[in-house]
């Protein structure tokens, strides 16, 4: 490694180059650094590294120059998903512009017939899903007796989805001879035995590590309670200049929920997740890579791997559970050397999830302030003692009641329980000064306390409350 710096060190052929600068590309990117050269000497590849990363042309451009033109399919690319198969053919084909490459995307929803003819431009790149590649051979449209590249891109996911048995359909028909590369952004055991099974003397590349993080990514989180979330976020967005802000909840109603909500509020709003139809993601998608859209919601396993241009924000409306997690959600914005925003909120309980994931990200991420608004809230903020309360869930409140008023210990606890249904159980420290107390409820009793304490008379002196 050191010595490769740039495109031109790594031996590809002017016209492709040519393709590169056209795209934009200055440097390669780490994972392109090391896997380029291996793949252009023959060599088995098992990558891994995160989304945003680069590894389609990682592998994409040795093999536009390894390829022969007009010889018939010599690369099959599997993807989970018709976006992927998409997105990638398309990239594939930026980048193979001037070498006269020409790739096709085949996956399912799309009636044979279209596909047919899109083989009939005799492409020498396939990239499919599983089972229409295999519905495809069957019916014998595509031949892969002439494949010498098989590429597994997020194969990770692949095997999510239950295409293990699909890949080694197509393994078991192309020629022995095959250069097999496999992407994936996290290693779990069934990936190994993959690896370890098929990929013969491999390279194997891990730079997960120095890419966990997008390096410009600029990350922040705030406390918020889970009721003043969506004022949080109304106040980001009608404060911030941002052009796309891409949004992860954990699950799919609260993904619909909030967008619905959104939507609600007069922002323009798409929601993806697994649960809606192919052409409904793909509808929402293009909405907001076309700037129809300023906001798409997500979930995790909706989002993965897709190509969203420039999204300049990514909140964690939920603070993710696992940080590879994090990781995978903030790998959306700062992409190959562009700059941007990560945002997570997080609530007082879980904290400890983003100790977590600080610690694995290795890095620091700073406590933002919601910015102040301007003119009235979309949504107005509500006390929200989770917010408040420490780690133990206890609420700090401060009385106008002290010594002077004869206060004692007996005394201010016998007027809250008397008062109220708290019981002593749910009161912390107290601690009482000439004019003040200072007294700690849990955060559970923390509403009973303003409702039922706050006004109440205290020896003759209306009781005041702050917090
Ligand atoms: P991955 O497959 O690792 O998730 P992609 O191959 O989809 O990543 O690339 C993510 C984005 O980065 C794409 O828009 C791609 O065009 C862009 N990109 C890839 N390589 C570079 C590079 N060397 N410099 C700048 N942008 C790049
Ligand atoms: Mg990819």
């Amino acid at each position: 490694m050191g010595e490769i710096e740039s495109f031109e060190d790594l031996g590809l052929k002017p016209e492709i180059l040519k393709a590169i600068k056209e795209m934009g590309f200055e440097e390669p990117t780490p994972i392109q650094k090391e896997a380029i050269k291996p793949i252009l000497e023959g060599r088995d590849v098992m990558g891994q590294a995160q989304t945003g990363t680069g590894k389609t042309a990682a592998f994409g451009l040795p093999l536009i120059q390894n390829v022969i033109r007009g010889k018939g399919i010599q690369v099959v690319i599997l993807t989970p998903t018709r976006e992927l198969a998409t997105q990638v053919s398309e990239e594939i084909n930026k980048l193979s512009k001037y070498a006269g490459i020409h790739s096709v995307p085949i996956y399912g929803g799309q009636a044979i017939s279209v596909q047919e003819k899109k083989l009939q431009k005799r492409p020498e790149i396939i990239t499919a899903t599983p089972g229409r590649l295999i519905d495809m051979t069957k019916r014998g449209f595509i031949h892969l007796d002439k494949v010498r590249f098989f590429v597994l891109d997020e194969a990770d996911r692949m095997l999510d989805m239950g295409f293990i048995e699909d890949i080694k359909w197509v393994l078991d028909r192309v020629p022995d001879n095959r250069q097999l590369l496999m992407f994936s952004a996290t290693l779990p055991i069934a990936i190994v035995d993959l690896a370890d099974t098929h990929l013969r003397n491999p390279v194997y590349l891990d730079i997960s590590q120095d890419t966990l993080v997008v390096p410009d990514t600029d990350q922040s989180y705030f406390i918020v309670g889970r009721r003043n979330k969506l004022w949080a976020l109304c106040r980001i967005l009608d404060n911030e200049k941002t052009e796309r802000v891409l949004i992860f909840c954990q699950t799919k109603r609260m993904v619909a929920e909030l967008n619905k909500r959104l939507r609600g509020y007069g922002y323009t709003s798409e929601e993806i997740h697994g649960d809606l139809s192919q052409a409904k993601r793909e509808e929402a998608l293009g909405r907001f890579k076309g700037g129809r859209a300023r906001i798409l919601v997500a979930t995790d396993v909706a989002a993965r791997g897709l190509d969203i241009p420039e999204v300049d924000l990514v909140v964690n409306y939920d603070t993710p559970e696992y940080p590879e997690t994090y990781v995978h959600r903030i790998g959306r914005t700062g992409r190959a050397g562009r700059s941007g925003r990560a945002i997570t909120f997080v609530t007082q309980s879980e904290t400890h999830l983003l100790d977590k994931i600080i610690q694995f990200a290795g890095r620091p991420i700073t406590e933002g302030k919601i910015p102040q608004g301007q003119g009235r809230d979309r949504v107005k903020k509500r006390v929200d003692f989770d917010e408040k309360a420490d780690t133990f869930g206890m609420v700090k409140f401060v009385m106008n009641i002290g010594k002077r008023d004869g206060a004692a210990m007996n005394d201010v606890i016998k007027h809250i329980t008397s008062h109220s249904r708290i019981t002593d159980m749910d009161i912390g420290k107290i601690s009482i000064g000439d004019e003040n107390t200072e007294i700690s409820v849990h955060k559970n009793v923390a509403m009973e306390m303003v409702k039922r304490i706050n006004g109440s008379k205290f020896k003759g002196r209306t009781v005041n409350l702050r917090y």
